[in-house]
Protein backbone atom coordinates (compact mmCIF):
# COMPACT_ATOMS: atom_id res chain seq x y z
CA UNK A 1 0.00 0.00 0.00
CA UNK A 2 0.73 3.55 -0.99
CA UNK A 3 0.91 6.68 1.41
CA UNK A 4 -1.55 7.77 -0.87
CA UNK A 5 -3.52 5.11 -0.68
CA UNK A 6 -3.26 4.40 3.44
CA UNK A 7 -4.66 7.92 3.23
CA UNK A 8 -7.97 7.30 0.94
CA UNK A 9 -8.52 4.41 3.17
CA UNK A 10 -8.37 6.11 6.27
CA UNK A 11 -10.35 9.36 5.84
CA UNK A 12 -12.78 6.56 4.36
CA UNK A 13 -12.78 4.81 8.17
CA UNK A 14 -13.10 8.89 9.68
CA UNK A 15 -15.96 9.53 7.23
CA UNK A 16 -18.27 6.61 7.79
CA UNK A 17 -17.77 7.46 11.68
CA UNK A 18 -18.92 11.30 11.22
CA UNK A 19 -15.38 12.47 11.73
CA UNK A 20 -13.31 15.04 9.73
CA UNK A 21 -11.84 12.70 6.39
CA UNK A 22 -8.99 15.77 6.14
CA UNK A 23 -7.60 14.60 9.35
CA UNK A 24 -6.27 11.42 7.91
CA UNK A 25 -4.42 13.72 5.57
CA UNK A 26 -2.93 16.19 8.00
CA UNK A 27 -2.05 13.26 9.98
CA UNK A 28 -0.03 11.68 7.32
CA UNK A 29 1.98 15.36 6.85
CA UNK A 30 2.55 15.91 10.20
CA UNK A 31 4.03 12.44 10.98
CA UNK A 32 5.95 12.50 7.92
CA UNK A 33 7.74 15.65 8.65
CA UNK A 34 8.89 14.38 12.14
CA UNK A 35 10.64 11.94 10.34
CA UNK A 36 11.70 13.88 7.41
CA UNK A 37 9.91 12.53 4.72
CA UNK A 38 8.25 14.54 1.94
CA UNK A 39 4.96 13.37 1.68
CA UNK A 40 4.47 15.40 -1.60
CA UNK A 41 7.26 13.70 -3.68
CA UNK A 42 6.65 9.96 -1.99
CA UNK A 43 3.22 9.41 -2.10
CA UNK A 44 3.15 7.17 -4.72
CA UNK A 45 5.84 4.95 -2.92
CA UNK A 46 4.92 1.89 -0.70
CA UNK A 47 5.06 2.61 3.05
CA UNK A 48 7.26 0.58 5.47
CA UNK A 49 4.74 -1.94 7.26
CA UNK A 50 5.80 -0.34 10.61
CA UNK A 51 5.27 3.12 9.80
CA UNK A 52 1.37 2.24 8.43
CA UNK A 53 1.08 0.31 11.61
CA UNK A 54 1.90 3.53 13.79
CA UNK A 55 -0.36 5.71 11.10
CA UNK A 56 -3.15 3.46 12.04
CA UNK A 57 -3.13 2.92 15.54
CA UNK A 58 -3.41 7.20 15.76
CA UNK A 59 -6.35 6.97 13.24
CA UNK A 60 -7.90 4.48 15.71
CA UNK A 61 -7.41 7.18 18.46
CA UNK A 62 -8.96 9.78 16.65
CA UNK A 63 -11.78 7.50 16.27
CA UNK A 64 -12.05 7.17 19.46
CA UNK A 65 -12.61 11.01 19.67
CA UNK A 66 -8.83 11.62 20.61
CA UNK A 67 -7.95 15.52 19.75
CA UNK A 68 -5.27 15.80 16.79
CA UNK A 69 -2.82 17.32 18.91
CA UNK A 70 -2.51 14.88 21.80
CA UNK A 71 -2.53 11.99 19.26
CA UNK A 72 0.51 13.84 17.76
CA UNK A 73 2.19 14.53 21.19
CA UNK A 74 2.14 18.35 19.60
CA UNK A 75 0.49 21.68 18.66
CA UNK A 76 1.22 24.60 16.34
CA UNK A 77 1.42 28.03 18.21
CA UNK A 78 2.63 30.93 16.61
CA UNK A 79 4.84 29.23 14.01
CA UNK A 80 6.26 26.88 16.63
CA UNK A 81 5.49 23.25 17.65
CA UNK A 82 4.10 23.11 21.65
CA UNK A 83 4.34 19.84 23.33
CA UNK A 84 0.67 18.80 24.33
CA UNK A 85 -0.70 16.19 26.26
CA UNK A 86 -3.46 15.11 28.83
CA UNK A 87 -2.24 17.77 31.48
CA UNK A 88 -2.53 21.04 29.41
CA UNK A 89 -5.10 22.69 27.25
CA UNK A 90 -4.37 22.61 23.51
CA UNK A 91 -3.18 25.73 22.65
CA UNK A 92 -5.96 27.54 20.51
CA UNK A 93 -6.14 29.68 16.87
CA UNK A 94 -7.61 32.28 19.00
CA UNK A 95 -5.15 32.75 21.17
CA UNK A 96 -2.67 33.34 18.50
CA UNK A 97 -4.49 36.39 17.88
CA UNK A 98 -4.12 37.53 21.54
CA UNK A 99 -0.39 37.37 21.19
CA UNK A 100 -0.78 39.97 18.24
CA UNK A 101 -2.83 42.13 19.86
CA UNK A 102 -0.57 42.00 23.15
CA UNK A 103 2.64 42.29 20.76
CA UNK A 104 1.24 45.83 19.42
CA UNK A 105 0.55 47.57 22.78
CA UNK A 106 3.74 46.34 24.54
CA UNK A 107 5.05 48.09 21.23
CA UNK A 108 3.04 51.63 21.77
CA UNK A 109 2.98 51.45 26.01
CA UNK A 110 5.63 49.58 27.44
CA UNK A 111 8.32 48.72 25.02
CA UNK A 112 10.75 45.57 24.65
CA UNK A 113 12.02 45.28 28.27
CA UNK A 114 8.80 44.96 29.93
CA UNK A 115 7.88 42.16 32.58
CA UNK A 116 5.35 39.93 31.55
CA UNK A 117 3.21 37.45 33.72
CA UNK A 118 1.18 34.48 32.12
CA UNK A 119 -1.11 33.39 34.26
CA UNK A 120 -2.68 29.99 33.98
CA UNK A 121 0.13 29.33 31.53
CA UNK A 122 -0.74 25.55 30.24
CA UNK A 123 1.38 23.98 27.89
CA UNK A 124 3.46 28.10 28.21
CA UNK A 125 2.09 29.01 24.95
CA UNK A 126 1.08 32.71 26.04
CA UNK A 127 4.49 33.45 28.12
CA UNK A 128 6.70 31.11 25.69
CA UNK A 129 5.46 32.84 22.61
CA UNK A 130 5.58 36.39 23.91
CA UNK A 131 9.79 36.05 25.34
CA UNK A 132 10.99 34.49 21.71
CA UNK A 133 9.45 37.75 20.04
CA UNK A 134 10.75 39.78 22.87
CA UNK A 135 13.87 38.70 23.70
CA UNK A 136 14.98 41.26 26.16
CA UNK A 137 11.64 41.20 28.00
CA UNK A 138 10.88 38.96 31.42
CA UNK A 139 8.16 36.34 31.71
CA UNK A 140 6.67 34.56 34.60
CA UNK A 141 4.40 31.84 34.13
CA UNK A 142 2.33 30.45 37.09
CA UNK A 143 -0.55 27.41 36.74
CA UNK A 144 -2.07 25.34 39.64
CA UNK A 145 -1.09 22.28 38.24
CA UNK A 146 2.67 20.57 38.34
CA UNK A 147 2.40 18.49 35.48
CA UNK A 148 1.35 21.28 33.44
CA UNK A 149 3.94 23.21 34.92
CA UNK A 150 6.77 20.08 33.58
CA UNK A 151 5.01 20.20 30.48
CA UNK A 152 6.01 24.04 29.71
CA UNK A 153 9.10 24.13 31.33
CA UNK A 154 10.23 20.96 28.42
CA UNK A 155 8.29 23.31 25.61
CA UNK A 156 10.53 26.42 27.14
CA UNK A 157 13.58 24.08 27.01
CA UNK A 158 12.75 22.73 23.41
CA UNK A 159 11.58 26.23 22.17
CA UNK A 160 15.36 27.95 23.58
CA UNK A 161 13.13 30.37 25.88
CA UNK A 162 14.05 31.77 29.43
CA UNK A 163 11.35 31.79 31.43
CA UNK A 164 10.41 31.68 35.27
CA UNK A 165 7.33 28.93 35.92
CA UNK A 166 5.96 29.14 39.03
CA UNK A 167 3.21 26.71 40.26
CA UNK A 168 0.39 28.26 42.28
CA UNK A 169 -3.10 29.21 42.29
CA UNK A 170 -3.64 32.09 39.92
CA UNK A 171 -1.43 34.93 40.87
CA UNK A 172 -0.75 34.13 44.07
CA UNK A 173 2.94 32.81 42.95
CA UNK A 174 3.74 36.47 41.77
CA UNK A 175 2.10 37.71 45.17
CA UNK A 176 4.49 35.48 47.15
CA UNK A 177 7.49 36.38 45.14
CA UNK A 178 6.49 40.54 44.78
CA UNK A 179 6.69 40.47 41.22
CA UNK A 180 5.31 43.32 39.41
CA UNK A 181 4.14 43.14 36.05
CA UNK A 182 3.95 45.48 33.11
CA UNK A 183 1.59 43.65 31.16
CA UNK A 184 -0.29 40.38 32.18
CA UNK A 185 -1.50 37.90 30.00
CA UNK A 186 -4.51 35.17 30.73
CA UNK A 187 -6.51 32.81 29.38
CA UNK A 188 -8.21 31.42 31.76
CA UNK A 189 -10.90 28.20 32.38
CA UNK A 190 -14.12 30.48 30.72
CA UNK A 191 -16.28 27.46 29.78
CA UNK A 192 -19.83 27.46 32.14
CA UNK A 193 -20.60 24.38 34.05
CA UNK A 194 -23.93 24.32 31.99
CA UNK A 195 -22.68 24.81 28.62
CA UNK A 196 -22.55 22.37 25.88
CA UNK A 197 -19.06 21.39 24.90
CA UNK A 198 -17.37 18.81 22.00
CA UNK A 199 -17.02 15.52 23.49
CA UNK A 200 -13.02 14.90 22.51
CA UNK A 201 -13.06 18.80 24.32
CA UNK A 202 -14.79 17.28 27.46
CA UNK A 203 -13.36 13.74 27.35
CA UNK A 204 -10.01 14.48 26.63
CA UNK A 205 -8.75 18.42 27.63
CA UNK A 206 -8.33 18.77 31.44
CA UNK A 207 -11.24 20.05 33.52
CA UNK A 208 -9.62 22.33 35.44
CA UNK A 209 -8.51 24.25 32.51
CA UNK A 210 -11.91 24.63 30.68
CA UNK A 211 -14.52 25.47 33.55
CA UNK A 212 -15.00 28.72 34.75
CA UNK A 213 -17.95 28.37 37.15
CA UNK A 214 -21.51 29.46 37.27
CA UNK A 215 -21.06 32.37 35.26
CA UNK A 216 -17.59 30.72 33.36
CA UNK A 217 -16.11 34.12 35.28
CA UNK A 218 -14.97 32.58 38.67
CA UNK A 219 -10.93 33.31 37.58
CA UNK A 220 -11.44 36.92 35.73
CA UNK A 221 -12.90 37.74 39.29
CA UNK A 222 -9.84 36.46 41.04
CA UNK A 223 -7.50 37.79 38.64
CA UNK A 224 -9.19 41.45 38.76
CA UNK A 225 -8.85 41.18 42.46
CA UNK A 226 -5.31 40.00 42.95
CA UNK A 227 -3.89 42.19 39.63
CA UNK A 228 -3.40 45.54 42.04
CA UNK A 229 -0.97 43.39 44.12
CA UNK A 230 1.06 42.43 40.98
CA UNK A 231 0.16 45.55 38.46
CA UNK A 232 2.83 48.41 38.01
CA UNK A 233 0.70 51.78 38.08
CA UNK A 234 1.74 52.17 34.28
CA UNK A 235 0.14 48.52 33.00
CA UNK A 236 -2.38 45.93 31.15
CA UNK A 237 -4.11 43.00 31.67
CA UNK A 238 -5.09 40.81 28.24
CA UNK A 239 -7.39 38.19 29.11
CA UNK A 240 -8.84 35.81 26.15
CA UNK A 241 -12.88 35.14 27.13
CA UNK A 242 -15.98 33.65 25.93
CA UNK A 243 -17.67 35.42 22.81
CA UNK A 244 -21.02 35.78 25.17
CA UNK A 245 -18.74 37.11 28.33
CA UNK A 246 -18.56 41.09 26.93
CA UNK A 247 -21.30 42.76 28.95
CA UNK A 248 -20.96 40.56 32.24
CA UNK A 249 -17.19 41.00 32.16
CA UNK A 250 -17.26 44.38 31.08
CA UNK A 251 -19.25 45.08 34.82
CA UNK A 252 -16.73 43.17 36.71
CA UNK A 253 -13.83 45.24 35.39
CA UNK A 254 -15.46 48.84 35.59
CA UNK A 255 -16.88 47.31 39.19
CA UNK A 256 -13.39 47.06 40.51
CA UNK A 257 -11.76 49.82 38.45
CA UNK A 258 -13.69 52.45 36.87
CA UNK A 259 -10.99 54.88 35.81
CA UNK A 260 -9.44 52.37 33.45
CA UNK A 261 -10.22 51.69 29.84
CA UNK A 262 -11.12 49.12 28.79
CA UNK A 263 -11.25 47.25 24.74
CA UNK A 264 -12.45 44.34 23.47
CA UNK A 265 -11.19 42.93 20.14
CA UNK A 266 -13.60 40.22 18.10
CA UNK A 267 -11.47 36.99 16.61
CA UNK A 268 -11.31 36.31 13.28
CA UNK A 269 -15.04 34.45 13.36
CA UNK A 270 -15.85 38.24 14.25
CA UNK A 271 -16.71 37.20 17.79
CA UNK A 272 -15.36 39.32 20.91
CA UNK A 273 -12.87 36.73 22.62
CA UNK A 274 -10.41 39.36 23.93
CA UNK A 275 -10.23 41.83 26.46
CA UNK A 276 -7.83 44.64 27.57
CA UNK A 277 -8.03 46.37 30.50
CA UNK A 278 -5.41 49.45 30.66
CA UNK A 279 -4.04 51.59 33.67
CA UNK A 280 -2.58 54.30 33.06
CA UNK A 281 -1.94 53.75 29.48
CA UNK A 282 -2.28 57.32 27.82
N1 LIG B 1 -2.48 29.63 28.54
C1 LIG B 1 -2.88 28.39 27.92
C2 LIG B 1 -3.57 28.71 26.60
O1 LIG B 1 -3.85 29.83 26.33
C3 LIG B 1 -3.74 27.54 28.83
C4 LIG B 1 -5.00 28.19 29.28
C5 LIG B 1 -5.81 27.34 30.22
O2 LIG B 1 -5.34 26.30 30.71
N2 LIG B 1 -7.03 27.74 30.46
O3 LIG B 1 -3.83 27.87 25.80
Amino acid sequence: MTYQQLVTFSQNRLIENNLHGGFAFRLMLEMCELKGINLYMDKDTVISESFAMEYSANIDRLLLNEPMAYVLGFEWFFGRRFITDSSVLIPREETEELVGHVLADIDEYFGESCVIGDVATGSGNLGITLKLELPKSTVVCSDISGDAIETAKKNANNLGADVTFLMGDMAQPFIENKIKCDVLVCNPPYILFSEEVQTSVLEYEPHVALFGGEDGLDFYRQLLDEAPQILKEKSMIAFEMGFNQKENLTKEVVKRFPQATIRFEKDLNGLDRMCFVYFNCN
